[in-house]
């Protein structure tokens, strides 16, 4: 067992060796110009672009010519939002997203709203799913845009992605999701789902860092997206620049791995998430799960340890690479803005720890994980004057305290 325990799949996750065994030649033979159109060598790297298309495509149930390769979500977030509000500016300036979303999804909107779009965020309810009545309430003839995020990347809530897609068809809004926890986790069919931009990544899904791709529908309706980057015109000209050849191909391989194995390893992946639940639930006390308890990821855990401050929490089991709900600003603690969106209290967000299980988890890796949570809380709990007292019955919130 090789420490530290990687469970932190949301964050990234190893190139699987199948996929990294694919990507290998196109280092060194392979190495063309997929733009190249008058020798051997560009046809070759086209060729494997066009096969990669097909394997994306096909993972989410869309056509091939509906993929556009990007650097990165981020990217594929930047272009789905800032295309569509610059191509259907005429149309309307309102756009509609959540309050969790990343941070890829959520600072775009900010620049958007400098540039004199409106955004508005929708209510959730406590486990992070869009509540689709509100949102059907807030859309006007000014909307342009609709992003909800598939799956929550902390809490690993699943939305009503269905529901908000048929709402959507319904008023002629655009919807996009940001899918890159859900993909290779849960089907995702765009038509049956009705999504017409959907973001992913290969970093997330066993492929390398740095690749990724923006489904763009091309029927019913037919959305168009204003570049954002210019020169040569690659993809349709809604993204110029040499494709990443080698990426593109490990991003294809990726997603042909993640639609064969799934149905095979999604259980087996829920079957440890829950196993560490379930440990962690039976030896501890005042642990509270965080986001859905069925409508979620089958990969993550979110829970709050009360009365053990996360940073401890993280000190006392350096063997775990998993995530605190807190995140260091300059220099402050701030607690998680999604659990703060969830109406997790402040103290509460700050004992938060997710854990993402992932393709190379073992069962012998979950229980030592799931020892050394127990032994770091009870230890913490142990010097921690206020859970003695919170045993003792006295309520915390009566007390009068003195000092500072
Ligand atoms: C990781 C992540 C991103 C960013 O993807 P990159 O490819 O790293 O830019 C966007 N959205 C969500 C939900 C993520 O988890």
């Amino acid at each position: 067992m090789k420490l530290p325990i990687y469970l932190d799949y949301h964050a990234t996750s190893p190139v699987d060796p199948e996929v990294f065994k694919t990507m290998t030649p196109y280092f060194t033979e392979i190495f063309g110009n997929a733009a190249s159109r008058n020798h051997e060598y560009g046809w070759t790297a086209e060729a494997a672009v066009e096969f990669a298309r097909k394997q994306v495509a096909d993972l989410i149930g869309a056509s091939e010519k509906e993929i556009i390769f990007t650097s990165g979500a981020t990217e594929s977030n930047n272009l789905a939002l800032q295309g569509v509000a610059e191509m259907y500016a005429e149309k309307g300036n309102h756009i509609i997203t959540t309050p969790i979303e990343h941070k890829a999804i959520l600072d775009t909107a900010h620049a958007l709203e400098k540039k004199g779009f409106k955004i508005d965020y929708v209510p959730l309810d406590s486990y992070g799913r869009v509540i689709v009545a509100e949102l059907a309430k807030m859309i006007t003839d000014k909307t342009i845009l609709v992003s909800v995020m598939f799956a929550n990347n902390e809490v690993g809530t699943i939305n009503p992605m269905a529901e908000i897609g048929k709402l959507c068809k319904e008023r002629g809004v655009i919807f996009h999701t940001d899918a890159v926890q859900a993909v290779g986790k849960v089907p995702v069919d765009v038509n049956a789902l009705g999504i017409d931009l959907l973001s992913l990544t290969a970093h997330k899904i066993y492929g390398p860092k740095g690749v990724a791709a923006l489904y763009v529908r091309r029927k019913n309706p037919r959305v168009r997206l204003s570049a954002m980057m210019h020169g040569g015109g690659h993809e349709k000209g809604m993204r110029s620049g040499t494709l990443n050849v080698t990426g593109i191909v490990g991003l294809g391989k990726a997603c042909e791995v993640a639609g064969r194995v799934m149905p095979i390893e999604m259980p087996k992946i829920k079957a440890l998430r829950d196993r560490l639940w379930q440990k962690i639930q039976a030896e501890l006390d005042e642990v509270f799960l965080n986001g859905h308890p069925t409508e979620r990821l089958p990969n993550n855990l979110n829970v709050s340890f009360a009365y053990c401050e996360g940073e401890s929490l993280m000190m006392g089991m350096k063997e775990l690479a998993v995530s605190s709900g807190s995140a260091c600003t300059s220099a402050s603690l701030e607690p998680s803005y999604v659990l703060k969106a969830l109406g997790v209290g402040e103290d509460l967000a700050h004992t938060s720890i997710r854990f993402s299980v992932g393709r190379f988890t073992t069962e012998e890796e979950i229980d030592f994980a799931a020892k050394k949570v127990i032994a770091t809380v009870k230890k913490l709990r142990d010097l921690s004057p206020l859970y003695e007292m919170a045993k003792e019955g006295i309520d915390l919130k009566s007390v009068v305290w003195t000092g500072h």
